[in-house]
């Protein structure tokens, strides 16, 4: 689950992370409000207004602005609330934006220069260990640093067994080129950072830019934190941050039905019951001359109100032609899932698509029985090479 900017700093902070103050906003009336609780001296400092979506690259795209006096923040807080805010990352439609960040402008002159890094925590799935990500030429420009001149970006890997070692912090500290005070916030904003991430059950805390101020602290002023799907349940406070306005809403819809539904862009939904079954039936689809319009695996019971939800949801999609449903029976008994598709089929009533149900394991043979006497609109295979022909000949006839 993905949370936003302002959400992932307030769990950093609860666990001793230093970040960048600020508050949240809805309203440019409320930006104001927001930014006179900082209590900035607008004589010397600044504030920033930063669009709240889950996607990064938002100064790229006008969704960091900064502000000079009060007047500012409400004119450009009023600006980027309602606005769809197109970055790197949010694909061509942009995302809406909702709430702002009014937070301090951290980046005053001192006594020595600012400085941006890149800190990032998550897993190393080839090595089954988490990994501390770091370079010192963080900000903006990441991705490119990461396409041209890797051998900036280190790495530091996290034996589970004893955890983050204080020789550790201080090693990626030095990497970083600091001395002095910064060295030493440095090595606890690691520490820090490393505890939050594991107590929190996440799958990735990406610090960019991390900043050392002109005198010389250490703090987050991004932060872009993924929390692992399968931790949530132990940590129920956390429903709380989710943002389903940030979602797919088919893919919401599906998740409150326990289906694992991904939308795609092709013509013939499917609903099957495993992972690996449904990735092999798009393959199957791709070869019978279609397009998956979906990734949907409905789990192991596939019963008529799973099956109902599933129809339900891939109808949503207009460009759906034909549906192609794939059970194995192996726990769950064929023919009950063909009851349960021909319950659902005449519950939901007037299906405009027509549907292929492929069944093969426990009762296959009385299972394609029902769906042939049942006089639905209905075609029924054992064999996927069935199946795919059936599939080839429904979108021929379209
Ligand atoms: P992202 O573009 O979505 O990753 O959003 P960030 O939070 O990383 O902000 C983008 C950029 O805005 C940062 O790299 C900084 O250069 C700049 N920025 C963010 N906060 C401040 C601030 O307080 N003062 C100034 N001057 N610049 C800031
Ligand atoms: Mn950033």
């Amino acid at each position: 689950m993905n949370i936003h900017e302002y959400q992932g700093k307030a769990i950093l902070k609860s666990f001793g992370v230093r970040v960048q103050e600020g508050i949240v906003a809805d309203t440019a009336e409320q930006a104001v409000e927001a930014a006179k609780k900082l209590k900035v001296d607008y004589n010397s400092d600044w504030v920033v207004i930063k669009a709240q979506i889950h996607a990064g690259g938002r100064g790229k795209g006008g969704g960091v602005k900064l502000a000079k006096n009060l007047e500012e923040v409400r004119e450009k807080a009023g600006k980027i609330i309602g606005m769809q805010l197109i970055t790197p990352q949010t694909g061509p439609e942009g995302k809406l934006v909702s709430k702002v960040l009014i937070a301090q402008d951290v980046y005053y002159p001192g006594e020595s220069e600012t400085k941006e890094f890149y800190v990032s925590v998550l897993l190393d799935r080839s090595r089954g260990r988490n990994i501390i990500m770091y370079s010192t030429e963080g900000g903006m420009d990441i991705e490119e640093v990461a396409e041209h001149t890797p051998h900036l970006i280190f790495k530091e890997e996290i034996d589970p067994k004893v955890g983050l070692q204080g020789f550790q912090a201080r090693k990626i500290a030095f990497n970083l080129g600091l001395s002095g005070d910064a060295f030493k916030d440095m090595t606890k904003f690691i520490a820090s950072l490393y505890k939050a991430y594991e107590a929190t059950d996440s799958s990735m805390f990406e610090i960019n830019p991390v900043l050392k101020t002109s005198d010389n602290k250490i703090l987050a002023v991004d932060a872009k934190v993924n929390l692992d799907d399968n931790g949530l349940f132990r940590h129920p406070d956390f429903a709380a941050l989710r943002d389903t306005s940030e979602e797919d809403p088919t893919e919401v819809e599906a998740s409150k039905s326990n289906l694992n539904y991904v939308k795609l862009d092709g013509n013939v939904g499917c609903m099957v019951n495993g992972a690996g079954l449904a990735m092999a039936t798009m393959d199957i689809i791709k070869l019978a001359g279609g397009e998956p319009a979906n990734f949907l695996d409905v789990g192991g019971s596939a019963n008529a109100e799973t099956v109902k939800a599933g129809f339900n949801i891939i109808l949503s999609d207009p460009n759906v032609k034909a549906i192609m449903i794939n059970i194995f029976g192996g726990i769950v008994r064929c023919d009950r899932v063909s009851q349960g598709v021909i319950d659902a089929y005449k519950e939901i009533g007037n299906i405009p698509v027509p549907i292929i149900v492929r069944l093969q394991g426990t009762n296959a043979v009385e299972a394609k029985k029902l769906i042939d006497e049942s006089g639905l609109q209905v075609y029924s295979a054992i064999l996927l090479k069935e199946a795919a022909a059936l599939v080839t000949k429904v979108l021929e006839n379209k």
